[in-house]
């Protein structure tokens, strides 16, 4: 399997060598960001047999318009002036999983988006992702690991290259590695900022966790176990997004209701739409 680096937006194995001095630096820029997420694109491009690009336009463009770039008109969503926010689809039944990387973008398994039943969960995973991106997790995590030398190579002019070539040798698997649980809630967190400002509920980041609970998958099932290895903590995470909700004033829900309420308003989770312009497709 020929590696990538873009885990990079999802790893907590790259901080073995983690200053705390660098905890809030980010030696990169946000150009840096698009060009690393290019190349991480192209690599991702050139293998369909580890990831096949889902081919169906009509599927693509109902969430790139209904969902992603809904998400995306947040005013929480800073970043999008530079970075080019797109989503893509990987065909995989047998993957409940997705990722981000630098610079805009979002992919996302079939095997995910059958599992989820509404658009509100989907919407959820999607903001989670974007926060990633819009955090800068990835490069956040590449200060880190990378350090004091590569700050003072670029400091001191001596490795103008330095991008191409952190590009270039970060071969590393998206199965390896892991978010940091603190990246994790962070994206949790803005999620529920950014679905607030739009049709869906806050907290649907949490569907997929409650109903892999509900199905007695945490434990046992390997396709979800990868998906735990990238974010973890699923309990803690429910735990964490229904006190969002229940501090902001939207009901405490559950996958499988399909409404909630906020400002005594009843609302939908959109699981219909769901199923019929999305689950109907895969
Ligand atoms: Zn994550």
């Amino acid at each position: 399997m020929k590696k990538i680096f873009y885990a990079i937006t999802i790893c907590s194995v790259f901080i073995f060598s983690t200053c705390d001095i660098l905890d809030d630096i980010n030696i990169f820029s946000l150009q840096d960001d698009v060009i690393l997420g290019d190349q991480v694109a192209a690599e991702i491009a050139a293998d369909p047999y580890n990831y096949p690009i889902l081919n169906d336009p009509t599927l693509k463009s109902y969430i790139n318009t209904r969902i992603f770039q809904h998400v995306l008109s947040s005013p929480k969503v800073e970043h999008d002036d530079v970075f080019q926010y797109k989503i893509e689809i990987i065909n995989d039944p047998n993957t409940m999983n997705a990722f981000a990387i630098p610079g805009g973008r979002v992919y996302v398994y079939t095997g995910l988006m059958k599992y989820l039943d509404s658009e509100d969960a989907l919407a959820g995973v999607i903001g989670h992702e974007i926060a990633h991106i819009e955090n800068r997790h990835s490069t956040s995590r590449l200060t880190k690991y990378y350090g004091v030398s590569l700050l003072l190579s670029i400091i001191l002019g001596d490795n103008p290259s330095a991008i191409e070539e952190i590009a270039a040798n970060l071969f590393v698997g998206l199965a390896f590695l892991a978010n940091s649980r603190s990246d994790e809630d962070e994206a949790d967190s803005d999620s529920f900022e950014y679905l607030k400002d739009t049709r869906y509920y806050p907290g649907g980041v949490k569907f997929f966790f409650e109903k892999l609970q509900d199905d007695g998958y945490v434990e046992s099932n390997n396709a979800v176990a990868t998906f735990f290895s990238t974010h973890p903590d699923p309990y803690d995470r429910i735990t964490n997004v229904t006190n969002f909700c229940t501090n902001n004033g939207y009901s405490n829900i559950k996958y499988d209701n399909t409404t909630y309420t906020y400002n005594g308003v009843t609302r939908s989770l959109y699981k219909t739409e769901y199923t019929n312009n999305i689950k109907s497709r895969l």
